[in-house]
């Protein structure tokens, strides 16, 4: 049973169409994240869930209940920013209770709650100080713990970790993680960093251009997008053009370059014009298949990547070496791309 719902819901600015017919459902307890480059519509997406922008077309709902015209203060959402914005001339204490003043909590709850959320995020013994005198980190903690003071029914983030120094993130990355499965709260949030997306989230939905084109567990949209789009967005990939040449028992013979051939089930809505998509780390270096030779190497430490060219094609194998010596370019080998870990997505999807 789904917590949050969003029904077809789009916003546009004047000429510009932020977000266009998304609709995405979020279990109770669930982290979903929404992933996709600059520009794409994930804030203005949270700020609709918020209440802070209003739809242009669509509904919002929440255990039932339709929020779309509710004024945000009366939606039980706390809302994670990712420059913070905590209110400077209040103290650490002032800026977690704010929300629960806001709701006319009494003085005994107020102390009570604020100190209770100041625990969980590890910064009990930090609830007279001075906003400005924590580090990006700590005020980040502060902002989390004033988003879950008022025991909000959704959490929202909104790329809480883009401000935080590279190092720091993982650590603050985990720590959010085990607070949200604690307290089991729904919650979406929003990042550009697939890393983060994978690490955190439940669900991954994958924005681009204020369209969602794929929503689903963080495997399941790595190993099988559902377009060039998702492929190229999550990671490294190959995607190799292709021409689908002839089909007989579900099988058709993909033809990458002449001499090279793969057989594959291509789904209906490809056309004769396809990619081979393929991850690196799924081609293999062997001692039989399609005649390769090497073009470059790069040793990444645990890893080697090797760009090697069969019949005139580019493709790019990643492995653990395992100590073995890397190959060098020029040298000839044979490369095996074995079936289920190559899929075929339509050409013309972008
Ligand atoms: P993201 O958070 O994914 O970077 P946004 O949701 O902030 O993307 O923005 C999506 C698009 O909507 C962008 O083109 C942005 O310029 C535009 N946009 C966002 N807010 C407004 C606004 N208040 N007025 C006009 N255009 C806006
Ligand atoms: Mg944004």
């Amino acid at each position: 049973m789904s917590h949050l719902q969003l029904v077809g819901i789009s916003k546009t600015f004047e000429k510009i169409e932020a977000v266009r017919n998304l609709s995405l459902e979020v279990g109770r307890g669930e982290i979903i994240c929404i992933l996709g480059p600059s520009g794409c519509g994930k804030t203005t997406t949270l700020r609709m869930i918020a209440g802070l922008e209003i739809p242009t077309s669509g509904t919002i709902l929440a255990g039932g209940r339709d929020l779309t015209r509710v004024p945000a203060r009366d939606r039980n959402i706390g809302l994670v920013f990712q420059n913070y914005a905590l209110f400077p001339h209040l103290n650490v204490f002032e800026n977690v209770a704010f929300g629960l003043r806001a709701r006319k909590q009494d003085n005994v709850t107020i102390q009570k709650r604020v100190h209770e959320v100041l625990d969980r995020v590890q910064l009990g013994e930090y609830d007279t100080r001075a906003v400005h005198a924590l580090s990006g980190g700590q005020q980040q903690r502060v902002a989390l713990a004033r988003a879950l003071a008022i025991g909000p029914e959704v959490l929202l983030l909104d790329e809480p970790l883009s401000n935080l120094d590279p190092t720091l993130r993982e650590d603050m990355r985990d720590q959010i993680r085990s607070v949200i499965d604690d307290l089991k709260v729904t919650t979406v949030f929003v990042t550009h960093d697939q890393g983060e997306a994978f690490a955190l989230a439940d669900r991954v939905a994958i924005m681009s251009e204020g369209i969602c084109r794929q929503v689903g567990r963080p495997d399941e949209v790595y190993s099988r997008p559902a377009d060039a789009f998702v492929a190229k967005f999550l990671g490294k990939t190959n995607l190799l053009s292709a021409r689908v040449t002839q089909s007989a028992n579900g099988k058709s013979i993909l033809k990458l370059a002449a001499g090279f051939t793969l057989e594959a089930s291509v789904p209906e809505h490809v056309s004769d014009s396809a990619y081979v998509f393929v991850r690196p780390e799924n081609v293999l270096i062997a001692e039989s298949g399609h005649k390769a030779s090497v073009v470059s190497t790069r040793f990444e430490g645990p890893v080697v990547e090797h760009t090697v060219e069969v019949a005139g094609v580019r493709i790019t194998a990643r492995q653990f070496h395992h100590g073995k010596r890397p190959l060098a370019a020029g040298d000839e080998v044979h490369i095996q791309i074995p079936s289920g870990q190559f899929h075929v997505l339509d050409n013309d999807a972008e």
